[in-house]
């Protein structure tokens, strides 16, 4: 819940939506668990189970995903851990600043060893994961990595390396902590990453809705294979598993005024349109990019009742406006369309105003912008991101309106009139 007040200032009779509070889901903790014949994938309050090599997707097992409470782990981790390590004859599993120890093998659920959950502090690892870094918000790993005759864990930009046998908190190896970026991974899980997977002669490591695969022994960075990093889609998972993971809108707010219902089917179009855009040819992959990353940031879901409006956005910033008295009862595409739009505009692309026909005589523009026309307007990248939603562009306009905002106009509504009539 955000209870601070947020106003989005006046906007020349455009811009009406006037907002004070806001509901947020928390961002969501995964992992990926080594486990012999299995491999184990949690997120939030679910996880799957896949047969797989050392290489490949494999298979999701029938019947996944399912609850995390089959582990019968009571209260430890019901929302969600941190990270998991595969030790031999024991699995240890994190959950913020405390973990458990459980005896089990390849499958099920196993036993949790008497005594835990156990605090953090009996691993001796000092500051580390507990405040010693910048980019982490409370205490606990990200990803734990079993990587033969070492462990590896990683928390926020730091991660150390430590000596141990299949139990205990063995000795962190001198000169840790050192920064993430010693693994030399570019831009990719530069704040830190989200799961580490052991997986023979294979490390994986994911961050966002992007993987890594390196070939690398038990120490040391090793190779990141060719063509990487690739999408999580490649994984080919249960669909609301993959966008949990991909944690598309788990960092939106909504408006306290948008109603559940009305929240629940922008979410779903959000997710949809960003599940099409997800190897959509009509952007390109940097475009992509950075549409993907507007997807995991906080974006602030506002109402505007402007009568000629189906939505609006600025162009680089967090927020996106829907009138949906106007823009719902057009139907499941031109949602996704004007959703997929607005996104486009929020992270930092836009274009030049429609030029429609002029019917009030308010001076000549031209040529005329028709969809699939491939001009100035319909070739810019938020017109190319509608392609994906349905194979086809919205003949709904957006225009610059005088408050700076981009303005998608309800069905019929042209840039002319728009202005013609706001004044
Ligand atoms: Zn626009």
């Amino acid at each position: 819940m955000w209870n601070t007040a947020i106003r989005w200032g006046p906007g020349s009779g455009l811009a009406d939506a006037t907002v004070s509070a806001f509901t947020k889901g928390a961002t969501v903790p995964k992992v990926a668990l080594y486990s012999g014949s299995k491999t184990y994938f949690f997120c939030g309050d679910q996880y799957i189970r896949v047969t797989r090599g050392e290489t490949g997707p494999g298979t999701v097992d029938p019947g996944y995903p399912k609850d995390i409470s089959v582990w019968g782990w009571g209260s430890f981790g019901a929302n969600g851990i941190d990270a998991a390590l595969h030790s031999g004859p024991k699995t240890y599993f994190f959950c913020g600043d405390q973990y458990i120890r459980v005896t089990r093998g390849d499958v099920g659920p196993g036993t949790v060893d008497p005594g835990y959950p156990q605090s953090l502090d009996v691993w001796g690892w000092g500051t580390f994961a507990r405040n010693g870094s910048a980019t982490l918000n409370s205490p606990g790993i990200d990803a734990a990595l079993n990587s033969g005759s070492k462990d590896y864990f990683f928390s926020g930009d730091e991660y150390i390396r430590v000596t141990r046998g299949d139990t205990g908190a063995g000795t962190v190896d001198a000169g840790y902590p050192k920064n993430i970026s010693v693994w030399g991974w570019g831009g990719f899980g530069a704040d830190g990453i989200d799961a580490a997977l052991h997986s023979g002669s294979k490390t994986y490591f994911f961050s966002g809705d992007q993987y890594l695969r390196v070939t690398r022994g038990d120490t040391g960075p090793g190779t990141i294979d060719p063509g990487y990093p690739k999408n999580i889609s490649v994984w080919g998972w249960p669909t609301a598993f993959r966008d949990c993971w991909a944690q598309v809108g788990s960092n939106f707010h909504f408006d306290n005024g948008i109603s559940a219902d009305r929240r629940a089917r922008l979410l779903e179009r959000q997710r949809f349109a960003f599940s099409q855009v997800g190897s959509c040819g009509s952007l390109s992959a940097a475009e992509r990019g950075s549409l993907s990353s507007a997807y995991r940031r906080p974006i602030w879901h506002g109402i505007t009742i402007n009568a000629n409006a189906n939505a609006s956005a600025f162009v680089g910033q967090n927020q996106v406006f829907v009138n949906f008295a106007n823009l719902f009862p057009d139907g499941d595409d031109e949602i996704a369309q004007s959703l997929v739009h607005e996104m486009m505009h929020c992270a930092g692309f836009t274009h030049p105003d429609r030029c429609d026909q002029d019917e009030f005589n308010l001076g000549a523009c031209s040529p005329v912008d028709v969809p699939g026309d491939g001009g100035d307007y319909y070739d810019s990248p938020p017109l190319r991101a509608e392609i994906c939603i349905a194979g086809n562009q919205s003949d709904e306009a957006c225009f610059r309106a005088a408050d700076g905002r981009n303005l998608l106009l309800r069905s019929g509504v042209s840039p002319r009139r728009a202005r013609s009539v706001s004044v």
